[in-house]
């Protein structure tokens, strides 16, 4: 007898990775286009938490008109007698694994950043209350976690009631992340590394340590080290560190051998401090992008909350595209708000010197742990909207990747190659020539390429200057 047979729909890790367009929405929870979304764990007291209480504060599915947005906020209560509240990450996270078993519900991103959708099918076949959902959490919970004893759960879709909840979730999240700091990766013994991602980006581990948090902003070291413990055949296990390769870098033979066993060889290397040659890979609920802007030789961030578009004309979303998958691109890095604000944020790469852009909103959150000297040096969509005034901003603050710009213009005068005027020539011919974009790999038969300029640039020396 199936545990989930009162539930209308299947449940299962075949599941996991499913993804709902919008013409097959049914309702989409949070998402981009509504602030107020969340989703929070918290440990009480035995005697604080009814077991298998489900609370829908606000219209149900089934009162949700077709194709709408709407805000919601996934309270999980716990209790248990060994249960600590340095558990709550751990409880919090799998949130987005559970709901994923569920055929027809796609759940992305985390905290504060989720994204939900219910397919129509799925809600046809009858999956139109939360008290489904909530069904379907209580079981898991209580099946894959025994250290949780008690658990009830509490959807609240009323946006008065969100609001309040919504700004504690924020101050508990920031009270989680700020007990975190301070570690450093050399004190350590044991990373830890997490696939929980990699039913939407096989080739995807994140490699969590004390001064990387995790991509999604979601696991601390700290919530690595007693996710492992109370679960050691879950998704989050201990990687042994092994020998240091590369301390500039951040490579570790242990996460190297690691990274190639959990990938099935497709990653071989991974480069911790560095969004180059072997970067971090990215899965695709990665809170920020760091993307290279190779006209100033520096980093633009974006954070998946920001709604315009960044300073070399694309919007998060594209970026993101061109980042996730699981994918090592060079120059493209996946990452966690609370990366910005450790001292191995992009290490190799001159951290917050090579920093030119970035929405004011992400500066604002991260500006005490920018160098002082840097924060007026670097750039927000109120000072730059273009390369242009990007470039006349850079050089109005004397920001350090001056430095490299007149490297750059000599190099490039050297290597520029250009076609009569009018003309166009093949620069590039290939039998087969892939291109990887947003998770898909395109393969072009026997492709000749035109251009009217080429300009060739040295990858690693930009990165070396
Ligand atoms: S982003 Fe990384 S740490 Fe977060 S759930 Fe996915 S794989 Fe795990």
């Amino acid at each position: 007898m199936s545990m989930f047979e009162d539930i209308p729909v299947d449940v299962g890790v075949i599941y996991e990775g499913e993804r709902i367009r919008r013409k097959e929405m049914q309702v989409e929870l949070g998402g981009p286009s509504l602030k107020e979304k969340f989703e929070l764990a918290k440990v009480k007291p035995m005697n604080e938490v009814e077991d298998g209480k489900i609370t829908i504060i606000g219209p149900d599915i089934k009162d949700m008109e077709e194709g709408k947005a709407y805000p919601l906020g996934i309270l999980v209560e716990a209790a248990g007698s060994t249960l600590e509240e340095a558990l709550e990450g751990v409880i919090e996270r799998r949130i987005h694994g559970y709901l994923n078993f569920i055929e027809g519900f796609m759940h992305l991103n985390q905290r504060y950043d989720i994204w939900i959708r219910l397919g129509k099918k799925a809600y046809q076949k009858g999956l139109n209350s939360f008290t489904y959902i909530g069904k379907v959490l209580y079981k898991l919970f209580k099946s894959e976690l025994p250290i949780i004893e008690k658990v009830q759960i509490t959807f609240i879709t009323d946006p008065a009631k969100i609001q309040g909840l919504y700004s504690e979730a924020l101050q508990i999240y920031e009270a989680r992340d700020a007990k975190a700091r301070g570690l450093k990766d050399e004190e350590v013994d044991k990373f830890y590394g997490c696939v929980l991602c990699q039913s939407f980006a096989p080739s995807h581990v994140c490699v969590i340590t004390p001064q990387r948090y995790s991509n999604c902003g979601a696991i601390s070291w700290f919530d690595g080290r007693a996710s492992a413990q109370i679960d050691p055949k879950g998704p989050v296990f201990a990687i042994e560190k092994g020998e240091l390769v590369d301390a500039e870098k951040g490579e570790y033979s242990g996460v190297n051998e690691t990274v190639k066993k959990r990938t099935l060889g497709d990653v071989e290397q991974v480069w911790l401090y560095t969004a180059f040659d072997h970067p971090h890979t990215s899965c695709g609920c990665f809170e920020a992008v760091a993307f290279y802007i190779p006209e100033v030789e520096g980093f633009g961030l974006v954070n998946r909350g920001f709604k315009g578009v960044t300073v070399n004309g694309l919007p998060f979303s594209t970026l993101a595209d061109s980042t996730a998958g699981g994918r090592q691109i060079d120059g493209f890095h996946g990452m966690s708000i609370e990366y910005m604000r450790s001292n191995k944020f992009l290490a190799a790469d001159d951290g917050w010197n090579r920093v030119v852009w970035l929405p004011k909103e992400v500066k604002e959150r991260v500006k005490d742990f920018i160098p002082a000297e840097m924060v007026d040096k670097i750039a927000t969509e109120e000072d730059a909207q273009n390369i242009d005034d990007l470039k006349a901003f850079l050089n109005s603050k004397d920001h350090p990747v001056l430095a490299r710009w007149t490297e750059e213009a000599a190099e490039e005068a050297a290597t520029e190659i250009t076609a009569e005027e009018g003309a166009m020539m093949p620069v590039a011919t290939a039998g087969t020539l892939p291109i990887m974009a947003g998770g898909f790999k395109i393969i072009l038969k026997d492709a000749k390429i035109y251009a009217k300029k080429v300009i060739i640039r040295s990858m690693k020396d930009e990165k070396k200057s």
